[in-house]
């Protein structure tokens, strides 16, 4: 079973701190999608079962109306498709009913939607398109999708804890099934980084704590860093990610794992729609990568699993594992190495002197 991830290049505007591949001209969408299409039909075929879809972005819910139809139709047709799990990530600016019923035709049963903060100040400070009055219209128009997902994020400039700990109450006061929550940093190429805006790491992570404890008295349980959800919620597609399954990466700057092969899509939206997709292969380094993002999930590091990449880690790191366990940072459970609730702060730390 493998993953998609298809990635929409196109926002209304652009966020002060976004570093992706989103600024393509809008008129250019319906160019975009044909070549999209055309990728998807080269490079799957029946053999490939599908068990996850994620569209990302950019901003997903700015194509035309109809054409994210057309994308999973493509989709369907190149592929065998069982996927059980299909996101589609939305901003609230370019949400509506038809947009819903378009998704939901389409077969697709989870949105993500980037709220990032409830305070209206700090969304126009980092030129966000919406506000919380069309984020919540946006909420509404979403009703009949029953697995949800909310982006918020930390440390934004001017942000203070009370307005970080009112967008969690605000946020699960919704009854989200799921809740993405990101530390901003600081990219380069990015209009934050020309202003001189530094990360306030300390604030962060204070930000971080009241975040936790607020989501973990509310019943979210954080399966990863980042990600926090109610029982059973757990984003299928993220976790195959940390988990280095095979995935299918599709359109402008997307990634691809195939039989341990790292496959980069171009980020140069002019060669892309001209049909030149890869920038660069490589293989995959499993056993890095494999402690990498394990550590950072709830589930932790399977030693069997490393050891199936060749990597014996109770012998190779025997004495960095007693100390790090006398220490009390990580701990092992049954097939399992975990890090501690305390490890947070020296995560990667850990995750270096294991590796
Ligand atoms: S909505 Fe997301 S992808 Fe679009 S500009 Fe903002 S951060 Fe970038």
């Amino acid at each position: 079973m493998a993953g998609i991830y298809i990635h929409i290049p196109f926002c209304k505007q652009r966020c002060t701190y976004c570093a992706f591949v989103s600024g393509a001209p809008l008129f250019c969408r319906r160019k975009y999608v044909e070549v999209l299409k055309k990728e998807i039909e080269s490079r799957l075929d029946k053999w490939v079962s599908v068990d996850t879809v994620y569209v990302g972005g950019g901003t997903p819910s700015m194509l035309e109306r109809g054409m994210l139809k057309e994308i999973f139709d493509s989709l369907s047709k190149a592929c065998d498709m069982r996927a059980k799990e299909i996101t589609v990530e939305c901003n609230p600016d370019s949400v509506d009913k038809e947009f819903c019923d378009e998704i939901i035709s389409a077969g697709v049963n989870r949105v993500s939607i980037g709220l990032q903060t409830a305070n209206d100040k700090l969304l126009k400070c980092v030129n966000r398109p919406h506000d919380l009055s069309s984020f919540l219209r946006a909420w509404e128009s979403l009703s009949p999708i029953k697995n949800k997902s909310v982006d918020i994020m930390m440390g934004l400039p001017g942000q203070t804890i009370e307005d970080l700990a009112s967008t969690v109450d605000f946020v699960t006061g919704l009854n989200p099934q799921h809740i993405s929550a990101y530390s901003l940093t600081v990219e380069d190429g990015t209009v934050l980084k020309e202003s001189g805006f530094v990360v306030d790491e300390d604030g962060e992570a204070d930000m971080y704590d009241v975040m936790s404890d607020i989501l973990n008295k509310k019943g979210y349980r954080r399966y990863e860093v980042s990600n926090f959800c109610l029982p059973g919620y757990e984003s299928k597609h993220n976790s195959s990610y940390w988990d280095l399954s095979d995935y299918y990466g599709f359109g402008v700057s997307a990634h691809s794992l195939v039989k341990g092969v790292r496959i980069a899509n171009t980020d140069d939206f002019d060669k892309y729609v001209g049909g030149d997709f890869v920038a660069s292969k490589e293989k995959c380094d499993f056993v890095e990568e494999y402690i990498m993002l394990s550590l950072r999930t709830a589930a932790g590091l399977s030693i069997s699993r490393l050891f199936d990449f060749g990597f014996d880690i109770l012998n190779e790191r025997k004495e960095q594992i007693e100390r790090l366990v006398l220490s009390d940072l990580i701990y092992i459970d049954g097939d399992r190495i975990k890090l501690s609730d305390k490890a947070f702060y020296v995560m990667n730390d850990i995750i270096t002197d294991l590796m």
